[in-house]
């Protein structure tokens, strides 16, 4: 997993937060954002169902329900991700439980859609992990990990399916500790599994939770607690003396081994507390929600740049912490999306609010625009998979869609007030695929071209051309993983009516040569680049296409003129 460039190192100093129009304190405090990151199957759709239940968004919890049963998810409103049933693109759901309002960030399971993973949690404040306990770490799993940890995010862990057989907790434990280099914190202890799952002991209250049936597979789950001190009483309800004498001896070695629940290194993502539940039949998903939502990080300070356009000098660059009670309005984009309902034909830019209060019909600066420009936010949207509503105010960790009349672009910043401020850009994955894509027709060219326009302003796959080339010449296009050129292919056809026909090149790896043109033809007039496809990016800068590792590696440490870097700058 390759990504760049890091955001430079920040000196921070906070921005003095008046009174005057920052959020209210009590909107902010209640907000909770929130990603699920899992391997497909481990129970995403189930888990983020449920959780909707608890919120009583009994109708879009219906939803996530009925394309489940599809093989699909909520938020696959794309054909082709209802073809296949794998969620595409990354969407938020919201609702509201207990005096918190949640906000979900859907996030595509599969592989070849990490950069959109990657992006959906740039706008998330913590992330859950979702194991299927009879499995463990997977493939998928480690992949997101690995994004998670890159974001600092804090993580809390659920071991779904505990009625199923599943691995021991400890070996789960192991688990995460080995391979992520985790220490994990038992929150919830699970009582037996498979058909003797019986319920969790809640650590921190010393209290049992035990299980009886649901009523009905959906409904809430009925429960008994007992403290754990009433040992009478839990061993008489546990019915099974052998998982009795099992959660005695582990409550004692657990207090024993474990330290206590350090919360700073939890929300530093060092430590991740462990919940034990099964999604399906409803056991332990309240406790673990009621958890999460007290441990859980409310929305964030964030690093931004600021430019000082009081003095005019408009070269003042100055880093800052951006807190959610800041009294002027920020945001940053985190997803762009042509042709979200394909009826209206519109673009639709996702802006996670970090400060201050959206209000309908406001004008913002831009980050990536002209001093003192100004757009106007007419009609923001709360956005629920393909639903939307249109939405009047929102707070620092909500997430609005707003119009894209095509200049916001992924990592923009939007701010009210007269100071410049850029939060750090989103990094970009390298490409590792790569294909020339064409039009079979030449009477479609027209919509063929604005279709490419378009899904490449989305930034979720770059376009290449050869050296020279002012447009006339072949278009190749560079992702991360091939089903993104799939994506295109099926989007081609489903949003602009044209064929797209594709030749798969057999480069791996991408270089973008920041000593410019003059270092590449001085390399390759030393016969360097030999085998080495030469093309330029849509700045017309110089990238180079590697058909091994090997290569590119000998290549960045021979030819230092080159400058070698796997990303865009
Ligand atoms: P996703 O691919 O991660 O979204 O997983 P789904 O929520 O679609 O679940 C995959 C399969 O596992 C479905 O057949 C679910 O019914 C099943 N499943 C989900 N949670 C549980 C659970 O807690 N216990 C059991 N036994 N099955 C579950």
């Amino acid at each position: 997993l390759l990504l760049g460039p890091p955001p430079p190192p920040l000196e921070s100093r906070e921005i003095p937060t008046p009174a005057a129009a920052a959020a209210p304190t009590e909107e902010i405090d209640r907000r909770r954002n929130l990603a699920i990151i899992s391997h497909p199957d481990s129970g995403k759709t189930t888990m983020t169902e449920k959780l909707l239940l608890y919120g009583g968004a009994l109708q879009q919890a219906g939803a996530v329900r009925q394309k489940a049963e599809q093989r699909s998810t909520q938020s696959d409103f794309m054909e082709m991700e209802r073809e296949r049933g794998i969620s595409i693109s990354s969407t938020v759901m919201n609702f509201d439980y207990e005096g918190y309002r949640l906000n979900i960030l859907d996030t595509p399971g599969h592989q070849d859609f990490s950069e959109d993973t990657y992006r959906a949690l740039a706008a998330a404040d913590n992330a859950i992990m979702l194991l299927d306990a009879a499995k463990g770490l997977e493939p998928q799993t480690r992949k997101l990990f690995e994004v998670c940890r890159l974001r600092g995010l804090p993580l809390f862990t659920f071991c779904n399916k505990m009625d199923r057989p599943a691995l021991s907790p400890y070996e789960l434990m192991d688990q995460i500790q080995e391979e992520f280099n985790l220490e994990s914190f038992p929150v919830l202890w699970p009582i037996g599994d498979g058909d003797r799952f019986k319920g969790v002991l809640d650590r921190m209250e010393d209290v049992v939770h035990l299980y009886q049936k649901p009523v009905k597979r959906g409904g809430k789950a009925e429960v008994v607690l007992i403290p754990f001190n009433d040992t009478a009483k839990l061993r008489e309800l546990i019915n099974d003396e052998e998982l009795y004498n099992k959660l005695i001896e582990d409550h004692e070695l657990l207090n024993e081994l474990i330290e206590p629940l350090d919360m700073d290194r939890v929300l530093d993502g060092e430590l991740t507390p462990l919940f034990f539940g099964s999604a399906m039949t409803n056991f332990g998903v309240q406790l673990f929600l009621d958890k999460f939502l007290d441990m859980g990080t409310k929305p964030t300070s964030r690093d931004a740049f600021t430019k000082d356009t009081t003095d005019g000098s408009g070269n003042d660059d100055d880093t800052n912490i951006v807190s959610p009670q800041f009294q002027e309005f920020t945001g940053f984009v985190f997803k762009t999306q042509a042709n979200l309902d394909p009826k209206h034909r519109d673009r639709l830019a996702y802006v996670r609010v970090v400060s201050g209060v959206y209000e309908k019909g406001m004008k913002v600066g831009h980050s990536r625009s002209k001093a003192g420009k100004k757009y106007n936010l007419a009609q923001a949207q709360a956005l629920f998979g393909s639903d939307r509503s249109s939405i009047d105010v929102a707070y620092p960790g909500d997430v609005i869609g707003i119009n894209n009349p095509g200049m916001f672009g992924i990592g923009d910043t939007l701010f009210t007030g007269a100071d410049r401020v850029a939060f750090p850009g989103i990094p970009s994955f390298s490409p590792e695929k790569f294909c020339y894509i064409r039009s079979p027709n030449p009477s479609d060219y027209k919509s063929f071209r604005k279709g490419i326009d378009q899904l490449l302003q989305e930034g979720a796959i770059q376009a290449l051309r050869q050296r020279n080339d002012d447009g006339g010449g072949p278009l190749m296009l560079a992702a991360v993983g091939e089903l993104q050129f799939e994506v295109v292919q099926a989007r081609l056809k489903n949003e602009y009516k044209v064929e797209a026909l594709m030749e798969p090149l057999g480069y791996t790896l991408a270089r973008w040569a920041d000593g410019g043109w003059d270092a590449v033809d001085k390399a390759d007039a030393d016969g360097k680049l030999f085998g080495i496809m030469i093309v330029q990016d849509r700045w017309a800068r110089p990238v180079l296409l590697f058909r091994n590792d090997w290569k590119a590696s000998s290549l960045t440490e021979d030819e230092k003129d080159l400058q070698l870097s796997p990303w865009s700058q």
